[in-house]
C-alpha cells in the first residue's frame, strides 16, 4: 500500500496554497488528492459570477495580490483581470500547478478516512488505498450547499445549483438572503431583464460599527447595490426572516416569514442563504469536535481536537480573532501548518521559518520578482 508524510485533501486555493508550503520543505513525501478537477468549485461558478475581492499586481512593492496563494504568483497578471471570472482563477491555480509541479492526483475521491490506532491515517479513495501521516483538509463549502435552511427549501433553487443565469426563464424571481450571493442573484437577474424582489434579514450593507467582509457587504458589492437601487425593477424587503417555503395547488411557491408575512411566486426563489456549516468537512464529522453554534473546534495550529495529525485549511477556519472565509484570510494558515508539520517529522525547519514571513501585515516578505527593489 502506497504511503506519504502528507496528504492535502481537495485543489481549490486551500488545498493548492498549502501545497505550495509543503513544496518548501525538503524531504516531504506528500499528495494532493482532487475528487474533480484543480479549482473545481470555481469551474463550477456561473460564468456572470466575479471576484469580490480585487486582483492587483502589488508584489515587487511587497503587497501580494490579495486573491494569490502564494507570494509571489498574481491573478491579476495570469488573467489581466482584476475581478476575475471563476474560469479565469480555476485556470490560474492549475498554472501555478504546473508550474511548481505539485503532487496533484485529479479523479481522486477521498471517501473515508480510517485513524490508525498508532497514528497517522489509512484513506480510502474511489481510486484505490493510502496511508498518511497527516492529513490536511481542503474541501470548501461551495460544493456542499445548505439545500435546506429552513422548511420547503427543497423547492428553491440555491445560488450553488445555478449553472447560467442566462439560462433561466423570464419572469418575477424572488432572491432569498441579504448578504454576497444574495446581491449576486439579485444583480445578475436585473440586468438580464427580470423583476426582483429580494427578502432581506438584515442589511449587510448597514451594520454599526462592522467592517469585517465576513460580516458585512464588500465594496465591489454596494457598488452594485447602488446601481441595483435605481432600477423599478427591484422591491426590497426588509425584515424577512423567511422561515418555510409552501408549494400550493396550482405548482405555484408561498414564501413564509417569521412575522406572519408571505409572498407567493410562480418560479422557484432563489437562495443565497450559505453552506452546510462545516462544508466538506462535514464529510468526516466524527474527526472533529463541533462546538453549540455547528462551527468546528480547532487548536491554535487549526488541528482537530478530536484526532491529532488531522489539520483544517479553507474558509471553515474560526478563531477568536477572526472568521478565515476569505482567500487572503486563510492562506495566511498555510506556512504555520507547514512549519508544524515539519517540526512532528523532524525535517529541516528553516525553509518554513521562512515561508512563515510570507504574509506579514504588508504581505511578501521579500520581493519575489528579481527587481532587487
Ligand atoms: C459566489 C462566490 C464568490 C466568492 N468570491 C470570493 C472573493 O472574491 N474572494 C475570496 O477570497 N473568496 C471568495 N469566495 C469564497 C471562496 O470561493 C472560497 O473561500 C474558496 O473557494 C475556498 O477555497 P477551498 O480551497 O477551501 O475550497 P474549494 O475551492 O471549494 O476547493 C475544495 C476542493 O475540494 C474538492 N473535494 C471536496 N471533497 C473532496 C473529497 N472527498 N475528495 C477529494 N476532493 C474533494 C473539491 O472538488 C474542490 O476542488 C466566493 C465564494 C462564492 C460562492
Amino acid at each position: 500500500m502506497p504511503s506519504v508524510d502528507v496528504t492535502v485533501v481537495g485543489a481549490g486555493p486551500a488545498g493548492i496554497g498549502m501545497a505550495l508550503a509543503l513544496e518548501s520543505l525538503p524531504g516531504l513525501k506528500y499528495t494532493v488528492l482532487e475528487s474533480n478537477r484543480v479549482g473545481e468549485s470555481f469551474r463550477r461558478w456561473p460564468p456572470q459570477t466575479r471576484f469580490i475581492t480585487p486582483s492587483f499586481h502589488s508584489n515587487p512593492f511587497g503587497l501580494a495580490d490579495l486573491n494569490a496563494v502564494d507570494a509571489s504568483s498574481s491573478p491579476a497578471i495570469f488573467a489581466g483581470a482584476e475581478h476575475l471570472s471563476g474560469t479565469q482563477y480555476a485556470d490560474y491555480l492549475s498554472f501555478v500547478v504546473d508550474t511548481a509541479q505539485l503532487p496533484v492526483s485529479c479523479g481522486y475521491r477521498v471517501l473515508e478516512v480510517q485513524p490508525r490506532r498508532l497514528g497517522g491515517f489509512h484513506l480510502i479513495t474511489d481510486h484505490g488505498e493510502l496511508d498518511t501521516g497527516c492529513l490536511v483538509w481542503a474541501c470548501g463549502e461551495y460544493q456542499f450547499p445548505d439545500l435546506t435552511p429552513f422548511p420547503g427549501g427543497q423547492w428553491c433553487l440555491h445560488y450553488a445549483q445555478v449553472v447560467n443565469w442566462q439560462a433561466l426563464e423570464t419572469g418575477c424571481y424572488t432572491v432569498i438572503g441579504g448578504y454576497e450571493s444574495g446581491v449576486d442573484a439579485a444583480f445578475n437577474l436585473l440586468r438580464l431583464g427580470h423583476r426582483v424582489r429580494w427578502l432581506v434579514r438584515r442589511p449587510t450593507w448597514d451594520l454599526p460599527e462592522v467592517y469585517d467582509p465576513s460580516l458585512a457587504l464588500s465594496p465591489y458589492s454596494r457598488e452594485r447595490l447602488r446601481e441595483m437601487e435605481a432600477s423599478d425593477a427591484l422591491d426590497i424587503v426588509y425584515d424577512a426572516d423567511v422561515v418555510e417555503v409552501a408549494i400550493d395547488a396550482k405548482g405555484g411557491f408561498r414564501i413564509h416569514a417569521a412575522d406572519g408575512r408571505h409572498w407567493d411566486a410562480r418560479v422557484p426563489p432563489v437562495l443565497g442563504t450559505g453552506f452546510l456549516k462545516g462544508g466538506g468537512a462535514g464529510q468526516i464529522a466524527d474527526l472533529w469536535e463541533w462546538n453549540d453554534e455547528g462551527h468546528i473546534c480547532l487548536s491554535h495550529i487549526d488541528e482537530s481536537t478530536r484526532i491529532p495529525g488531522l489539520f483544517l485549511v479553507g474558509p471553515q477556519v474560526r478563531h477568536d480573532q477572526g472568521i478565515y472565509c476569505f482567500i487572503y484570510k486563510f492562506r495566511q494558515r498555510f506556512a504555520a501548518i507547514a512549519r508544524e508539520i515539519a517540526q512532528r517529522l523532524a525535517l529541516d525547519p528553516i525553509p518554513a521559518k521562512q515561508a512563515a514571513g510570507a504574509w506579514g501585515p504588508f504581505g511578501n516578505a521579500e520581493c519575489s520578482n528579481g527587481c532587487g527593489c
